[in-house]
């Protein structure tokens, strides 16, 4: 039975109330889901522990934004991995491009966050996607192979098993403008091929491999039926209940096929 993961990426939306609320409201939505649909709600650092609250026990998972490669120290500002855990986190996004853009994030340290993450026994969702600039000038491919490659450096097949990646096309996110369900299955497939070649076949036919760009109920369908869409980094419509249960949904209808 085919997988789907849809994650919705609150970025620096909500406050703790409006965080509960919206979790709460969404877990009474969702509850007795089909199993094989995985709900993962990525809520600010200042909500995390409130949201782990509201969806105790109902089997939707909680993920954080972001994490930094070390432990504990002097690093006035960050994250780290057990903290995340402490939280109640199961997953955290990882060079998100917004990260990338406007942080200073690149392969390299995406690559110290994905080892440490795994390390505490997180599982990463690594996000990759080529500007409109790249896809434009046909780079679209090699940007990808890079971010893959660097991203994922030195983890084994074990580590890799837990790992998700997200596609996200830079053009397509917040922009209404989303990836045509053949541009993203061609580097979805691009991506497993990838994986396929470094940890092997079974490894690679077991990835999760999310869209993530201006997903919405309307479209989710269509994207979520290509063989190598395994589920949704959803923004913006991540912030409504009516518009994120509308995706969880058109999962669910892919996976009952
Ligand atoms: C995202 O932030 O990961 C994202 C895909 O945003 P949006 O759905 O708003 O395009």
């Amino acid at each position: 039975m085919r997988q789907i993961l849809v994650a919705g990426n609150w970025k620096m939306h909500k406050l703790i109330g409006e965080a509960r609320q919206l979790a709460s409201e969404l877990t009474s939505r969702l509850t007795g889901l089909n199993a094989s649909v995985t709900v993962v709600l990525c809520p600010p650092f200042t909500a995390l522990a409130e949201v782990a609250d509201a969806i105790a026990g109902t089997g939707v998972f909680l993920g954080a934004q972001n994490v930094h490669w070390e432990e504990k120290g002097a690093y006035t500002g960050e994250v780290s991995p057990s903290m995340i855990k402490d939280a109640g986190c199961e997953y955290v996004i990882i060079g998100h491009s917004e990260r990338r853009q406007y942080f200073g994030e690149i392969d390299e340290t995406v690559n110290r966050r994905v080892r440490a993450a795994l390390h505490a026994k997180l599982k990463p969702i690594v996000c990759v996607g080529e500007s409109e600039r790249q896809r434009d000038q046909g780079q679209t491919e090699a940007v990808i192979i890079e971010q893959v490659r660097k991203g994922l450096v030195d983890l084994n097949a074990e580590g890799m098993g837990h790992v998700v990646i997200a596609y996200e096309p830079v053009w397509a996110i917040g922009t209404g403008k989303n990836a045509t369900p053949q541009q993203a299955q061609e580097v979805h497939a691009l991506i497993r091929g990838l994986i396929s070649n470094t940890f092997g076949e079974s490894i690679a036919s077991s990835l999760l491999i999310l869209y993530g760009g201006s997903v919405k109920p309307g479209n989710a369908g269509e994207l979520l039926a290509q063989p190598d869409i395994d589920g949704a980094l959803v923004g913006g419509a991540s912030l409504e209940a009516d518009s994120f249960e509308g995706i969880v949904r058109a999962g669910v209808a892919v996976v009952s096929e």
